[in-house]
């Protein structure tokens, strides 16, 4: 079941959430999480992304962008000040830092 209310931390986070109940364009979501239809990698900026986390692509941007939907988690992401602090918190999160760092150690191996 989902969370009831889409702008309220689950408690366990609540001392650190902020009230915020629209996108502020923190690119947050357009880089921490994996999106398979933009075949981007876990915690790896999208390619559309700008510097100023805006996105280049935006009225062509997939159905999955376009479906995202702000919520609770922008709340601890968005007020962090840098983009890598927003993308470690989305994972850590999400649980998803181990897999994150074992893709890290992947590429690195590859390259
Ligand atoms: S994480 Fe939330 S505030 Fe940040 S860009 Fe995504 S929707 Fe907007
Ligand atoms: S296509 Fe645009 S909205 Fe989608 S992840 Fe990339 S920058 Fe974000």
């Amino acid at each position: 079941m989902s969370w009831p209310q889409r702008f309220t931390a689950p408690p366990e986070f609540a001392p650190r959430s902020l009230v915020v109940a629209e996108c502020t364009a923190c690119g947050a979501c357009c880089s921490a999480p994996d999106i398979h239809a933009l075949q981007k990698p876990l915690g790896i900026p999208c390619t559309h992304l700008s510097p100023e986390c805006l996105c280049a692509v935006y009225t062509a941007r997939p159905a999955v962008c376009r479906n995202y939907q702000p919520d609770w988690v922008c709340g601890e992401v968005a007020p962090l000040p840098t983009l890598s602090a927003r993308i470690r918190r989305f994972l850590e999160i999400y649980g998803l830092e181990d897999e994150f760092r074992a893709t890290e150690r992947a590429s690195e191996r590859a390259s």
